[in-house]
């Protein structure tokens, strides 16, 4: 488990203080996917590198299974930042050596005997699928290779914690997509806690169990993946979800909709999308008539999120009581003005 109590990271720069990261309190739990977003410049970086001391804050804790990290003496702490792998956007490969030297080099510096160093690059490279490119040279991989053999390299170590500071964002979106999958899978199977930033939705959207939004050094909303996507409160997590999420309406086409109705927004959660046809169901129940105008799905980490854009023709008192039925059912619905 990691937990930051309280803490904040201020730099001196030619005499100005620069407080990166202000006053964070998060838990992340044993086996979680935990995701930080925020715009450039919201200390995502500097927060990402207090939790292995790369930065150490000026203030407050970071609490690694119970251990006070500030508090370690030098050995402890290098034991403790073993738990402990991180990859980055510009994978940080040496590029003179091969890719089975770049994951058996580290290790070779850590002690690790001949024997075993073969075990746990063959056992890496296979998990990330490049056991064939073993002997390849980073220059003769695409991006997604060279962030698989990263990412090889950190479960080399058998981390419990992996780091991942911005990894997808050199990437197209496929590439990016089977990096995820790969995380997930690394996740499900290792049991491993991932920590990540990023300024892309999709990526917090796609494999994480929960979000922290940052800005200006602060963390100014963090809740499940599906509460920050279905009900975000802080502006910018909204400026977030929005760019996304939204469908853009014409104001004429708008104008028409409203006198004739509501407008609304619905959420479908995981298993509402299967289940009892709500929707279909307000029409037979109330004297409104629902008409789809715009829809998707979203896969999340452990739920599909099914949104609609529903026009509820009908009298006020009609579609105020579809609208609350179908929030008994379990679908999200926001009104739309
Ligand atoms: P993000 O990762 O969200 O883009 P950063 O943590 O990189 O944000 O930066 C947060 C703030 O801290 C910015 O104003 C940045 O200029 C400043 N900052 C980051 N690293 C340093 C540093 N080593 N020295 C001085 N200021 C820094």
């Amino acid at each position: 488990m990691i937990e930051l109590k309280k803490t904040s990271k201020t730099y001196k720069v030619n005499g100005k203080a620069v407080e990166a990261v202000k006053d964070v309190s998060l838990t992340i739990n044993k086996g979680e996917v935990f995701g930080v977003i925020g715009y450039s410049g919201a200390g995502k970086s500097t927060l990402i590198r207090c939790i292995n001391l790369l930065e150490k804050p000026t203030s407050g804790e970071v609490i690694i299974d119970g251990k006070n990290l500030s508090k370690l003496s030098k050995q402890e702490l290098q034991k403790t930042r073993r738990k402990i792998g991180m990859i980055f956007q510009g994978y940080n490969l040496l590029k003179t050596a091969t890719v089975y030297d770049n994951i058996a080099i580290p290790l070779k510096l850590e002690g690790v005997n001949k024997k075993l160093i073969q075990k746990r690059v063959e056992k890496y490279l296979s998990i990330v699928g490049l056991l064939d490119k073993q002997n390849h040279y980073p220059s003769q991989l695409s991006g997604g290779q060279k962030q698989r053999v990263a990412i090889a390299r950190a479960l080399a170590h058998e981390p419990e914690i992996l780091l991942s500071d911005e990894a997808t964002s050199a990437l197209d979106p496929e590439t990016t997509e089977a990096i995820l999958s790969l995380l997930l899978k690394i996740n499900k199977e290792l049991g491993l806690t991932i920590f990540l930033i990023t300024h892309e939705l999709n990526v917090v959207q796609r494999i994480c169990d929960r979000i922290a939004v940052m800005e200006n050094g602060y963390v100014v909303e963090q809740g499940t993946v599906v509460s920050l996507f279905t009900n975000p409160k802080h502006p910018t997590t909204k400026r977030f979800v929005e760019s996304e999420n939204t469908f853009t309406i014409p104001s004429e086409i708008m104008a028409s909709y409203r006198s004739t109705g509501k407008l609304v927004s619905l959420h479908f959660v995981g298993k509402e999308l299967s289940e009892e046809p709500a929707l279909a169901l307000v029409s037979r129940k109330f004297n409104v008539l629902p008409s789809i105008l715009a829809g998707g799905i979203e896969q999340l980490k452990n739920h599909t999120l099914g949104k609609l854009l529903v026009h509820l023709r009908g009298e006020k008192e009609e579609y105020e009581q579809a609208i609350t039925y179908l929030t008994n059912q379990g679908v999200i619905v926001e009104e739309v003005n």
